[in-house]
């Protein structure tokens, strides 16, 4: 299908279309800050594992990082670069496969270091996770380091550890922290000076340091200059280590949206629009955060525009509600509506709940084509119950 930027299209509906000129704009902006300041960036599958366009993320970024083996055969089948491995627990009966297809493989405890040493292969450089106990996330559900935190070693638990395996840390080649999400650069130094303070002692043995995710540098305000300096730095401080970037959102950040079609609109004491496209289905994290998507062409403010609405799934989950909006013209059955940024962790997470058909999945490639590269049915459904 072909038309230019201003026709409208039918595509199915819903569909998340992601904008192959939008996402190759950040994969240059993350091979810009690879470049300069010498590092290895990662595509983080768990926000963005949207595979057809991975000829186009091999082209900028090192490879993947997984967080079992799933992620990992995704990795290795299909974006074919790197692949590091994290899991907050390995599970026996997946980590053989682990360690045949994983370039890095990082515990989240000695204990699972322990009971996993002697699988692991020559090929495989072996890290740590390691929770700097710097909390600097307001959002409890995406906070690696908040309270009680599973994920990562703190000091206390690495003391311990190396007392009870004194052999197991001839094993590790590097660390690992993810103690960020959505963050700017300024967050990075602060955790790395904490984690640098706790644990630089190890450094001279390991090989390599991964700061995980959650560096949101293709955000406009995002000090990029700043954040090469500072990678710079730690390069030039410590020159034997290699150092790894995993960003899952950066790379999807404002790719793409998501298109649905209003189905009926109803009234109770307010005018409510009924979509095809679900919040609890198809864009989760606007309840889990919650966050309220932008709307191409409409207000967040239910009062700023002259014809107001409820918007609502297709579901019949009481608070499939997406939100509030205002309009300049009343909605018809029919209409199209567009929430904005809906590519990275979308997909990843959709559900079909209730027997609602998941988006399809379309590229609009740079030549303003659209590409529809995945449609879901009933089978769909079936097969995940
Ligand atoms: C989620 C996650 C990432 C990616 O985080 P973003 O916020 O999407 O950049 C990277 N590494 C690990 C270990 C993660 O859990």
């Amino acid at each position: 299908m072909k038309c230019n930027n201003n026709q409208t299209i039918n595509l199915p509906s819903p569909s998340y279309v992601c904008e192959e000129t939008l996402l190759l704009n950040n994969l240059k902006l993350l091979k810009y800050v690879q470049d300069e300041a010498d590092v290895s960036i990662l595509l983080a599958l768990k926000g963005f594992s949207l595979k057809s366009t991975f000829d186009l993320c091999r082209e900028h970024l090192k490879g993947c990082c997984a967080s079992g083996l799933n992620e990992a055969l995704l990795a290795y089948e299909e974006f074919k670069g790197e692949v590091h491995t994290y899991s907050p627990a390995f599970k026996p009966n997946e980590f053989e496969k682990i360690t045949e297809i994983s370039n890095h493989i990082v515990f989240n405890s000695f204990a699972q270091l322990e009971l996993y040493k002697n699988s692991l292969k020559n090929h495989n450089s072996i890290g740590l996770r390691i929770n700097p106990e710097y909390s600097s996330v307001e959002i409890d559900l995406y906070n690696p380091c908040g309270i009680y935190s599973r994920l990562g070693i703190t000091k206390c638990e690495f003391l311990k550890g190396i007392n009870t395996y004194p052999n197991n840390l001839e094993l590790i080649s590097g660390f690992h922290f993810h103690a960020l999400c959505e963050q700017n650069f300024d967050v990075l130094e602060e955790v790395f000076n904490k984690f640098e303070a706790e644990f630089s002692e190890y450094f001279s043995r390991l090989k390599w340091l991964n700061f995980g995710g959650g560096h949101h540098i293709t955000r406009i305000d995002y000090d990029v200059e700043g954040l090469i300096n500072f990678l710079k730095k730690i390069r030039a401080k410590y020159p034997h280590l290699k150092i790894y970037l995993e960003p899952g959102e950066a790379v999807g950040w404002k790719t793409g949206y998501l298109e649905s079609t209003v189905l009926d609109v109803v009234h109770n004491g307010i005018d409510i629009a009924i979509l095809d496209a679900s919040a609890e289905c198809h864009m989760p994290d606007t309840l889990a955060m919650p966050y309220k998507a932008d709307i191409r062409g409409a207000s967040s403010d239910a009062n700023e525009k002259q014809y107001k609405y409820r918007l609502g799934g297709n579901t019949c989950l009481a608070g499939d509600i997406i939100g509030d909006y205002s309009f300049d013209k009343p909605l018809n059955v029919g209409d199209k509506i567009i929430f904005e940024d809906m590519i990275h962790y979308t997909m990843v997470k959709t559900t079909t709940f209730n027997g609602v058909n998941l988006p399809s999945i379309v590229i609009k490639k740079s030549d303003n084509s659209f590409l529809v590269v995945s449609n879901f049915g009933y089978n769909d459904f079936k097969s995940r119950i």
